[in-house]
């Protein structure tokens, strides 16, 4: 069973580490505070309530 891979990156409003799932260990991720139009994206929710929209490149 393949365990899933995740990426650490910093929440862009207060700076947490938070832990996010990727689809390859090679993809790049970059995190905004708000949605864009384009690409692939998930979202994750710091611990302060902050949304972070995490973009795959
Ligand atoms: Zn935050």
């Amino acid at each position: 069973m393949q365990v899933q891979q995740t990426q650490e990156i910093a929440c862009p409003t207060c700076e947490e580490t938070l832990a996010v799932p990727v689809p390859d260990e090679d993809v790049e991720l970059k995190a905004r505070p708000y949605v864009a139009a384009f690409g692939d994206y998930t979202t994750v929710e710091c611990s302060s309530e902050h949304t972070v929209w995490v973009y795959f490149c």
